[in-house]
């Protein structure tokens, strides 16, 4: 039996007594061992920044029709758990030039985003972030603002125009719970690196350290890019350790994050999609952008320079705002789990 819980409803629950969320059956334990973070945030948001211009999308080579698979039949009445009720969903298998395994998103008929952008945006997505995608669903916003949940199949439902970072969030969630036995985030090693700091990156980061972990790779996959640099307004001392447990992650070498091919041999979680494209893209290189003035993330520094130069798209121009708060926008996600009971 499926039982949605949205994160707000997660954050409630997170602190209210323990034993009042105990009580509730319907919750897993991986729910109930959720806490909120007592560190302060470093910047209230993500606001001065955003991955949109910085990673250059993998185009899509073949998008074929497909009957509705079942995470997205889930989503129409009368399913209990349905979220999709215009008159019409289509799905498409969708396959990136970067990898021979397609990936099915299905759009509600409502929803805001279109399907092309919701195949740009997913091919914006790292490839070694994307590797671990199942399917992504596009929604309509409905009540409230945009946002987006990840299941444990790796499954991604977004509500609304959720940006480039929210995708990026939510694909951090299909790598972290990709071994269900072994989620990135509940590693002994996370949680004594959040313990040894001072710090997570904003708000949302306190919600537990799942959401902690997502944001930090958002905050990673920027750093990435500018060759240490972390994004306007932040800097790296009081979550240190933090990215030191996520860069030393196998998904988090740049040369394999930000490759080519999603057919990536390493020690990470199985991925969903692992087979090499029938034709690689030798222009699609590693380079970084302009270092903006930032303090350095010291352990980086001597990382490949690097993002994909895919050939194309006027979107993917690298530049990037040349100080901090100049008004881009970050839609969070407000995450949620689903637990198979
Ligand atoms: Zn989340």
């Amino acid at each position: 039996m499926l039982f949605f819980l949205p994160l707000h409803v997660l954050l409630r629950l997170s602190t209210v007594p323990v034993a009042t969320a105990a009580a509730d059956s319907s919750l897993g334990s991986k729910a109930q061992s959720l806490a909120a973070l007592t560190l302060p945030p470093q910047q209230p948001s993500f606001s001065t920044f955003s991955l949109e211009l910085l990673l250059p999308p993998a185009y899509p080579v073949l998008a074929t029709p497909i009957n509705l698979p079942p995470p997205c039949e889930s989503a129409l009445p009368p399913s209990s758990s349905a979220e999709c009720f215009a008159s019409s969903m289509e799905a498409l298998n969708v396959t990136f030039e970067d990898c021979g395994t397609p990936y099915t998103i299905c759009r509600c008929g409502d929803a805001e985003m279109t399907m092309d952008t919701a195949i740009r945006r997913l091919g914006q997505v790292p490839v070694g972030l994307r590797r671990y995608v199942a399917t992504v669903l596009a929604l309509a916003e409905g009540t409230g603002e945009a946002r987006a949940y990840t299941v444990e199949s790796g499954d991604i439902h977004f509500f609304g125009e959720c940006e480039l970072d929210t995708w990026v969030h939510e694909s951090t969630h299909a790598y972290d719970f990709a071994n269900p036995n072994a989620w990135q985030s509940s590693a002994e090693g996370w949680a004594q690196a959040i313990d040894a700091d001072t710090c997570v990156p904003d708000l949302y980061s306190q919600t537990n350290i799942i959401e902690d972990f997502a944001q930090l790779s958002v905050i990673m996959i920027y750093t990435l890019l500018h060759s240490g640099s972390l994004p306007p307004g932040f800097s790296a001392g009081c979550m240190q350790h933090q990215l030191n447990f996520m860069s030393a992650l196998d998904a988090y070498v740049p040369g394999v994050l930000f490759g080519n091919n999603c057919n990536i041999i390493d020690n990470g979680p199985t991925a969903r999609h692992t087979e090499s494209p029938a034709t690689l893209d030798p222009s699609r290189t590693f380079t970084t952008f302009p270092v903006p003035k930032q303090p350095s993330l010291s352990s980086l520094q001597d990382m490949p320079t690097g993002i994909i130069n895919s050939g194309g798209g006027a979107d993917t121009n690298g530049v990037i705002p040349a100080s901090g708060g100049l008004g881009w926008t970050t839609i969070y996600c407000l995450g949620a789990l689903i637990w198979l009971l």
